[in-house]
């Protein structure tokens, strides 16, 4: 495959190609005419044998929060679900999930007081250590700024500080998926208030539905997905990225290939 998804471990997508050939199926549960999969039903049609979609296991649970008047065969939430389906749970607004223990969760969500994982993990690092936080502007900032990075980056272990190897620091990312302008009324939920924001580092989208006047940093909500968990895995999990989560993107990746193949022809043929 070429394209921005060319360097991805991606399963083979033999079984999509055929499906399309052989034109629409039907969802098994609620028979309506579907492509690949039922965006209602959050199922394969029945025409797609499973064994041939890959299935991703994810280092925490998800949850995304759907605004009701989010079109659902516009929405790539579906594609997290049917691709991990042990791991994510969609909830329409204003259904949203518990947080039993809101200090595990991660609300993946560009919003002040946000900060990247990289920030996130080097602030709790310097609590554990007692160092004064990022922001602080006291003296002896310049001091306590060249020891946390003796900290940070050295390899000896530190004294005092207390290991917490092997007890994953987050349990659940949110994700929130609607247009940009549907967003502000789930942010503001008092229900998600006192969640810990992240933002992602500036990634472009490929999507192919680009909304109108937003910037090329506003991801379809699989692109997020997929993005937050390489730097999670990399950040919080401190491994190197292995290519574990690349096939959330095998749909995503065959659609666009689609999309761009039929623009392409129809360049070709004007
Ligand atoms: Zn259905």
């Amino acid at each position: 495959m070429a394209g921005p998804f060319a360097a991805l471990r991606l399963s083979c997508q033999d079984a999509l190609q055929q499906r399309r050939a052989a034109g629409r199926s039907r969802c098994p549960r609620c028979g309506a005419s579907r492509m690949f999969y039922c965006y209602s039903c959050h199922v394969l049609v029945q025409d797609l044998d499973p064994q041939r979609v890959p299935r991703v296991k994810l280092p925490l649970k998800v949850d995304i929060i759907k605004h009701p008047n989010e079109t659902d065969g516009k929405s790539t939430a579906v594609h997290a679900k049917i691709l991990a389906p042990d791991d994510v749970t969609i909830y329409t607004y204003p259904s949203i999930p518990e947080f039993y223990k809101p200090d595990k969760v991660l609300l993946v969500f560009p919003r002040p007081g946000s900060l990247t994982l990289e920030k996130l993990m080097e602030k709790q690092r310097c609590a554990r250590l007692g160092l004064p936080p990022i922001e602080s502007s006291d003296h002896s900032r310049e001091e306590h700024a060249a020891k946390r990075m003796k900290c940070l980056h050295g390899s000896q272990p530190i004294p005092g500080e207390k290991k917490v190897a092997g007890v994953a620091p987050f349990e659940r990312a949110v994700f929130i998926d609607c247009t940009w302008n549907q967003t502000n009324k789930i942010i503001l939920d008092e229900r998600l208030q006192g969640l810990q924001c992240v933002e992602l580092r500036k990634h472009e989208t490929h999507f192919w539905r680009r909304q109108k006047g937003k910037p090329s940093t506003y991801l379809a909500t699989i692109e997020a997905l997929y993005y937050f968990l390489e730097e999670y895995e990399q950040l919080v999990l401190a491994r190197p990225p292995t290519g574990s989560y690349d096939d959330l993107l095998f749909f995503y990746s065959y659609m666009y290939g689609l999309v761009h193949s039929a623009k392409a022809d129809k360049l070709y043929h004007d």
